[in-house]
């Protein structure tokens, strides 16, 4: 390993590829990592250190700020190769955007686009073979960053730790899903950290979750606090609506939903595919509405992880909403475009592929 500048990424390569023992088809959802990893330090009011290096734990005291008081962040992230195997990145420009926002809000330090970005594309080119070459499968990205302070007490850490994994991952089992309209729960209010990609956000939706599991729904549809009538979002995923000849989704202006690169996306094509699209509040009330006219006629979930989930049933209190997702037209295209674009199959006229 050579001494370098501040910036410079030293790389250190593992010995030999765990990729030998792993088949790549079919593998389950971030469960395998590659042979490298990304670590960079931040102290006294800079980013140093940073590393390409064996994937291997960490050595960290049980004091660092982030276990006790929740300073840390991540995001997902999708590279795929093309027809002729050469390595992309899916809009990873939007997604190094949204960390850094998700920073702010809980008082990290920024992270330099060239440590995020440049690392992010050393990483891949390094691990290139771990991108599996398959239809519907990818390569998924976990940048994150915590809190590394050795002290319990409640302030913003001065010490941070930022690192990038990789995990080839394969298709994303998503069966049409039964959604339940929580009224009880909240997940995001005004003011709050929603429009953050921050790690308790996670931690604190699983409860609602898991009750809305036992009685047999697979998530929540997560509603405003105030009134539980406003639609927000689906565990890890945006929602979205087609009403009538409109594309229909909650604008991000309360700052209680995330900001999905997917759902971006998405609204995109629906233009393209001719679609009036709308952000702005939707009720409950006026689904129900839409429902009973016979012009609700599909809802679906957008997220890195999944693509696009269609959703089946959307219960709100003892108001059932069925479709049959089998007669759809519009997300099995937006889905198939979408994947058609990641994958090289269709014109990336929106330039959303990133060489690596
Ligand atoms: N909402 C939440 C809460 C999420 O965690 C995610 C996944 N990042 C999304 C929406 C979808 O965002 P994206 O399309 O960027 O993956």
């Amino acid at each position: 390993m050579l001494a370098t500048s501040s910036m410079d990424i030293t790389i250190s390569k593992a010995g030999q590829s765990k990729l030998r023992d792993l088949n790549l088809d079919n593998i389950p959802f971030g469960k395998y990592f590659s042979d490298h990893m990304l670590e960079a330090d931040y102290e006294n009011g800079e980013w140093k250190n940073v590393e390409i290096k064996p994937y291997q734990p960490l050595l960290l005291s049980p004091s660092i700020a982030a276990l006790h008081y929740g300073q840390a962040i991540f995001e997902g992230i999708k590279a795929y190769k093309d027809a002729e195997g050469n390595p992309f990145i899916f809009r990873p420009q939007d997604n190094f955007r949204r960390f850094n926002v998700s920073a702010e809000r809980m008082q990290m330090p920024s992270v330099p686009e060239e440590i995020f970005m440049e690392g992010m594309k050393q990483l891949i080119a390094l691990d290139a073979n771990w991108i599996p070459n398959k239809e519907d499968h990818s390569l998924y990205i976990r940048p994150f960053m915590f809190s590394s302070d050795e002290l319990i007490g409640v302030r913003p850490s001065e010490t941070y730790k930022f690192m990038i994994l990789l995990s080839p991952t394969g298709p994303y089992y998503n069966a049409p899903m039964r959604i339940y309209v929580e009224e009880q729960y909240v997940r995001a209010v005004p003011g709050g950290v929603g429009y953050a990609k921050a790690a308790g956000n996670y931690g604190a939706s699983m409860y609602a979750t898991a009750e809305a599991k036992k009685k047999g729904y697979d998530q929540v549809l997560w509603t405003d606090a105030f009134e539980h009538k406003y639609v927000q979002e689906i565990g890890t995923m945006n929602v979205i609506f087609i009403i009538g000849d409109k594309a229909v989704t909650p604008d991000l202006g309360a700052g209680t939903i995330l900001a999905g690169v997917t759902r971006d996306s998405a609204l995109t094509l629906l233009e393209e595919a001719g679609f009036t699209v709308e952000q702005r509040a939707i009720s409950i009330d006026e689904l129900i509405d839409a429902y009973k006219a016979g012009h609700l006629f599909e809802v679906f979930g957008t997220g890195t992880a999944a693509t696009i989930s269609y959703i089946k049933e959307l219960r709100y209190k003892d108001f059932v909403m069925t479709f049959n997702v089998d007669e759809w037209r519009t997300a099995p295209t937006i889905k198939k475009w979408l994947t058609d674009i990641r994958e090289g199959r269709r014109e990336d006229k929106y330039g959303w592929m990133t060489p690596v």
